[in-house]
């Protein structure tokens, strides 16, 4: 009865407290400062202001995944590493389609997958990408793994996903949910950049046959890396994890699933290159703050 009554006069706080502290933190805002401090406590409200945010702008749709698969993850996860040593003598393990893994540390594993990228024959087949091959980053036993479309200008320059104006907008993303780009995964669908006639700085979209063709990459990535969650930045990116041609809005606000882990959309951050505070900045937002709480990240 106590916890009930608990429960009832933290819920009617949190239902009084919300607009007033909004109103505060605007205040301060157009005052012009950028950052508050949280204790424990405060962190506790906000948690629970957020949900009920959530609540309100995911009521429409039920939530796909309640709960990540964490135990399962880490559980494979551990059995690969203890695996690892006898792995080392096995024969290398199919993959899919046509995608043969060798090695026995993740690190290994990726780089028998990069090599057959590579020379990835039903790609080379399509045409229409072009020569530099930009493969992945970071960590590669990652819980989070980011998953964006393809490189562009100067991914291509740099040799890494996410390397230009979009990619400091993901870093400044990263920073703030606490972690970085060397303590997730990061990679693009296709590992070339689409190519166009006279092209020099410009990026063209992917077509669906490009997508279709480096689906079985990706996939050997989440099994290499056996991520606890999945972001995915942006509607190619989003459509080729999902498998429906919904659009990033549609998408968004709740959890997917891709081979059992949980995959969240949301906007690519060359959405919100700009300053301006749009309705997507806030949506990318929430769905960082849901990919926190799910990990139960502070
Ligand atoms: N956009 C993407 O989707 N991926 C990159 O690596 C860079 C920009």
């Amino acid at each position: 009865m106590r916890d009930v009554l608990a429960e009832m006069w933290f819920l009617s706080c949190v239902t009084l407290l919300a607009d007033p502290l909004i109103d505060y933190l605007r205040q301060l805002e157009a005052q012009g400062q950028t950052h508050v401090n949280v204790d424990d406590d405060a962190r506790l409200l906000l948690r629970e202001f957020y949900k009920r945010a959530l609540g309100s702008t995911t009521s429409a749709r039920p939530a796909v995944v309640a709960a990540p698969a964490q135990a399962t993850q880490s559980s494979q996860r551990r059995a690969s590493q203890t695996k690892a040593s006898s792995e080392a003598q096995a024969p290398a393990q199919p993959a899919s389609v046509g995608l043969v893994i060798s090695g026995a540390t993740e690190e290994e594993k990726l780089a028998s997958l990069k090599q057959q990228a590579s020379i990835w024959a039903p790609a080379k087949a399509l045409g229409g990408l072009r020569e530099t091959m930009v493969f992945s980053a970071g960590n590669p036993r990652a819980d989070i793994m980011l998953v964006g479309e393809a490189p562009g200008f100067d991914e291509e320059r740099l040799l890494e996903p996410f390397s230009g104006k979009a990619g400091q907008k993901l870093d400044a993303i990263l920073r703030a949910m606490g972690t970085s780009r060397k303590d997730v995964y990061i990679s693009n669908i296709v590992k070339f950049r689409p190519q166009m006639p006279n092209q020099t700085t410009s990026n063209r979209k992917l077509t669906r046959k490009e997508i279709n063709v480096w689906l079985p990459f990706i996939q050997a990535e989440v099994n290499i890396v056996l991520p606890k969650v999945i972001i995915a930045l942006g509607g190619a990116a989003a459509q080729a994890m999902i498998g429906v041609e919904s659009s990033v809005s549609e998408l968004r606000g709740e959890f997917h699933r891709y081979k059992g882990v949980p995959v969240r959309v949301t906007y690519h951050p060359s959405y919100i290159l700009n300053d301006e505070a749009t309705p997507e900045k806030r949506m990318l937002w929430l769905d960082m703050l849901s990919v926190m709480d799910l990990l139960a990240l502070p």
